[in-house]
């Protein structure tokens, strides 16, 4: 439990919130600067929705999806040097790229809207973070998958910021990009994601929430860090509201479910 300088830290670190809030840059990041293991949860759900587009299996039919699901392996593995650090693998065969396809995108979230889909990828989750020492992306991991983290974070910033960071993304990559259609797309997956009835989208009570309008990717990565850093102080413990840009409160402010919204 204790760092290389014989402070104690906090060995599983719960990063959670709304579909492009950056909340996978700024967990590789803070990741290698913890020399901790990343794990993106999302990509075990694009991996099913792929699987099911590859077998036409209806959104709708959550025994097939689970079915589909249990009768393929999805596997996430090192690769290091590669943009993620990691490649998703169906049945051996890499689906690092497919999975990222605007079809996947658009069929994700209500996929992973099933309770037999979630309850089908729940034990590759808890395995990895059992080893400890990892920074877990989701959107549930705070609430379902590891209601137990040492550090709880839900990153969070208004659907006009994500949206532009996504187009700004697509433009830098060389692709297409449509602002207004991807803003769109934000707003529904968050509409699904946090209205769905299993596991929605939402922080824990004791996760501290970070607004993350005011910052670059670099302002959030430090100001997690300083979250790291405090821990296990009644705001990293209990919760509240820590936004990204503004001094964090005093050691030993924050209560539980401070100020939520
Ligand atoms: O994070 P990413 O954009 O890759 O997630 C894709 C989708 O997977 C989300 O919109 C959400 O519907 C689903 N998801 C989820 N629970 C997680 C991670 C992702 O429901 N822990």
């Amino acid at each position: 439990m204790t760092d290389s300088s014989g402070k104690r830290a906090p060995q599983t670190i719960a990063i959670d919130g709304p579909a492009a809030a950056g909340k996978s840059s700024v967990a590789r990041r803070v990741a290698d600067r913890l020399g901790y293991l990343v794990f993106d949860t999302g990509v075990l759900y694009r991996a099913a929705t792929l699987l099911s587009l590859r077998h036409g299996v209806s959104n709708d039919d959550a025994g097939a999806l689970a079915q589909v699901i249990e009768e393929h392996t999805i596997d996430v593995v090192a690769r290091p040097g590669s943009e993620t650090g990691y490649a998703v693998l169906i049945d051996g065969a890499d689906v690092s790229e497919a999975i990222r396809s605007p079809q996947v995108a658009s069929s994700v979230s209500p996929v992973s809207a099933h309770a037999e889909v979630r309850h089908a990828l729940m034990p590759p989750q808890r395995r990895i973070a059992a080893r400890g020492r990892v920074v877990m992306v989701g959107r549930d991991i705070g609430t379902v998958i590891l209601p137990d983290a040492d550090l709880k974070i839900y990153l969070d910033a208004s659907a006009e910021a994500r949206a532009r960071r996504r187009f700004r993304e697509r433009l830098s990559r060389g692709e297409p990009a449509d602002f207004e259609e991807i803003l769109e797309t934000v707003q529904a997956r968050d509409a699904v994601d946090a209205g769905r009835a299993v596991a929605p989208l939402r922080a824990a009570a004791d996760a501290v929430v970070v607004n993350t309008d005011d910052c670059d990717l670099d302002g959030v990565v430090e100001h997690i860090l300083a979250l790291v850093d405090r821990w296990p102080d009644r705001l990293t413990t209990g919760g509240g509201r820590a936004p990204c840009g503004a001094p964090l409160p005093e050691t030993g402010a924050g209560s539980l479910g401070e100020g939520r919204t």
